[in-house]
């Protein structure tokens, strides 16, 4: 197709402009690499392909120590991270038979945790009588980790059961465990959605995991 006088000098123009632009990018640089330095640093290990980013999340160990938008993923967070191990990218912190614990990727206090199944189920009438009474055991054994881990003054727990109880994965059962301290509430999770905590995740995540891997909590 023959190219109008109009047409060429607009193409003309658009690459001057591009060439234009690059330079200015160009000229950029440093302070975009300066950007992305700062964005590694920032990067947390934990799996982004089993664990989806979905709201800005702020820890503060010291100070803001990142926050950024998070990558979705199909499929259960949970039984990905059962699939991956044992580990702080995949928050997997113990298995027994039936049940396993998980660190809660947003959680409310330092050491917050998740007791499951390892069985991809949301109904807890469907749980056999082996994994209802293994879930309880590991239940009562993150508990104790936590307790030897934290020294929490108090402890919540509790169990959404169904997406309208709150539940944010209804298809995969999970409980809450929370360790609570005098004072840990305050009002900016209400008007940020946003939980500063005293301490990052994976300091959390060590805790939990030395505490756990003493032999008292060998269930094989
Ligand atoms: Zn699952």
């Amino acid at each position: 197709m023959p190219v109008s006088g109009k047409t060429k000098k607009n193409k003309i123009k658009s690459k001057s402009q591009s060439k234009l632009q690059s330079n200015s990018h160009a000229k950029n640089k440093p302070a975009k690499k300066l950007v992305e330095k700062k964005a590694s640093t920032l990067t947390m290990k934990i799996g982004e392909q089993i664990w989806p980013v979905e709201r800005d999340v702020l820890f503060r160990p010291d100070r803001l120590k990142y926050v950024r938008k998070l990558i979705k993923t199909s499929g259960c967070v949970f039984c990905e991270s059962k699939q991956a191990g044992v580990s702080f990218e995949s928050l997997l912190l113990f298995k027994s038979q039936h049940s396993m614990i998980v660190m809660n990727k947003f959680p409310y206090n330092p050491g917050h945790v998740l007791v499951l199944p390892q069985r991809h189920c949301g109904d807890l009438l469907k749980l056999s009588d082996a994994e209802y009474t293994d879930l309880h055991q590991t239940f009562r054994l993150a508990f104790r980790a936590i307790t030897a881990a934290f020294s929490p003054a108090g402890i919540n727990s509790g169990l959404n059961h169904g997406a309208v109880a709150g539940a944010g994965i209804p298809e995969h059962l999970h409980f809450h465990i929370v360790p609570r301290w005098t004072g840990d509430l305050n009002f900016f999770p209400l008007i940020a959605e946003t939980k500063a905590l005293p301490t990052d995740l994976e300091a959390s995540y060590q805790s939990l995991h030395q505490e756990l891997a003493k032999p008292e909590y060998r269930v094989d």
